[in-house]
């Protein structure tokens, strides 16, 4: 059975070298101005870009150049500039959105090979056979698709590749082409600037006077219902704390129906999340490569399909929205009671930075507060493992027995650790244990 390729968001330089090092086979990243990520990207400039395509080729892994945004006249030229320059750098492809740009593309630089993009909403098989045609390599499927029609699209068109999403966010709307953040934010979804509106708290306020200064927020709670479908189940509008949900979905976890997808013969499982955390990127990553991998052997040996134990736990680790199989089994997989669910196994406490195997010293980069009698653990790309610390210096070097959020500090290892000079890239979480 062919091992589908493992591809991973990188929000910038440090989330790919993690998203490798944690088992992604290729990366996808792009311009702010032309990538749906205008904001927190790290990829500024062409240097940037090199130096990531330079890294994933000295991996033997490929760099993915999304270049997906839905250009207004008044952005062609210079989207078709900042194309060919970054095409000069060697990306293994680019993905692509727009019908005109694929056209062109084809046209100026004919040896690019184009993903297109699951902006493009490509929902069966004769839209998958038409940009064949055209000369698209791959294609990112619409996240709407059940589990039967990617199926069906694969059968149909077994020389085409195909692309799906396993794991993160979802959109409201039909996958991309979402006016929401336009009109709650003026933040163009299509040019990059979403604003996560669907995400968003929202409270109920009643006033006869829009605008006016004196709007009350509503008590009580709120239910929803046709009032030219009575039929239907009415829909509750649920508060917390923050507010009510009701357009935000649970996240996508695929993990499921992994086996089937592979079966089917799938090219290539996409993350979601250019801009989650590197630790939130780390286990997501880990926790599909772990799937991937399992299934494939047990293909070799004859062995029926399951997703490991271990795949399982590690996707639990991240925090999220709750999770869902999204369409892939069925319609209405969305729930819009909560916007949060904790991760399982504790909290991350830092980002070990760099060890000193002299003095078994780890720099690290504080995020959640701990000390020396809490319950420690290692999260490292070959699993997790139980470490004491025998020893801590804050970032001034003074000795002490907690460490603080927002500052660097050091903690130093018992023996029972393990032999960490192994590791010498690190890619190392500290997390404190539940
Ligand atoms: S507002 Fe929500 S549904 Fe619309 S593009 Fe942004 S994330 Fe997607």
């Amino acid at each position: 059975m062919k091992r589908p390729e493992l591809l991973a968001p990188a929000g910038d330089l440090t989330r790919m070298k993690y998203a490798f090092a944690y088992g992604a086979d290729a990366v996808y990243a792009g311009q702010p101005a032309f990538s749906l990520r205008a904001r927190e990207n790290g990829f500024k400039n062409l240097d940037d870009l090199a130096e990531g395509i330079e890294y994933a080729h000295r991996l033997g892994k490929k760099f993915y150049l999304t270049s997906n945004v839905i250009p207004r006249n008044v952005k062609v030229e210079a989207f078709q500039k900042a194309l060919l320059a970054a095409i000069d750098l060697g990306p293994d492809a680019l993905i692509v959105a727009d019908p005109g740009f694929v056209g062109w593309l084809r046209k100026v630089r004919p040896e690019v090979e184009i993903h297109l993009s699951v902006q493009a909403n490509t929902t069966n098989y004769l839209a998958a056979m038409f940009w064949q045609d055209l000369g698209v390599r791959r294609i990112i499927l619409s996240r709407e698709l059940r589990l039967s029609e990617v199926v069906e699209i694969k059968e149909r068109c077994p020389n085409l590749e195909l692309e799906v999403f396993v794991h993160g966010a979802v959109c409201m709307s039909m996958s991309g082409r979402c006016m929401l953040s336009n009109w709650v934010t003026r933040r163009d979804a299509n040019q990059g600037a979403c604003d996560n509106s669907c995400r968003m708290p929202y409270r109920l306020y009643a006033n006869p006077e829009p605008q006016c200064e004196n709007y009350r927020e509503h008590e009580g709670s709120f239910t929803l219902q046709r009032t030219d479908r009575p039929e239907l189940d009415p829909i509750a509008l649920d508060e917390d704390a923050w507010g009510t949900y009701f357009m935000s979905s649970r996240d996508l976890c695929a993990m499921d129906v992994i086996p089937d997808l592979m079966m089917a013969g799938l090219d290539s499982f996409k993350i979601e999340g250019r801009t989650k955390s590197v630790y939130y990127l780390s286990q997501v990553v880990r926790a599909y490569r772990m799937a991937i991998d399992a299934c494939a052997e047990q293909a070799e040996a004859g062995k029926p399909f399951e997703v490991s134990a271990e795949a399982r736990r590690a996707i639990s680790f991240v925090d999220g929205r709750g999770f869902m199989t999204g369409f892939m089994k069925g319609p209405l997989p969305q729930n819009y009671e909560s916007t949060h669910e904790d991760a399982a196994g504790g909290c991350v406490v830092a980002q070990v930075l760099s060890y000193d195997e002299a003095t078994r010293a780890c720099r690290v980069n504080v995020k959640n507060r701990f000390s020396l009698d809490d319950s420690l653990e290692l999260m490292t790309p070959a699993g997790q493992f139980s470490c004491e610390v025998l020893s801590m210096k804050d970032f001034k070097g003074g000795d002490t027995d907690t460490l603080h959020p927002g500052t660097e500090g050091w903690i130093f290892l018992s023996e029972s650790a393990g032999d960490m000079s192994k590791n010498a890239n690190f890619f190392f979480f500290l997390k404190k244990k539940s």
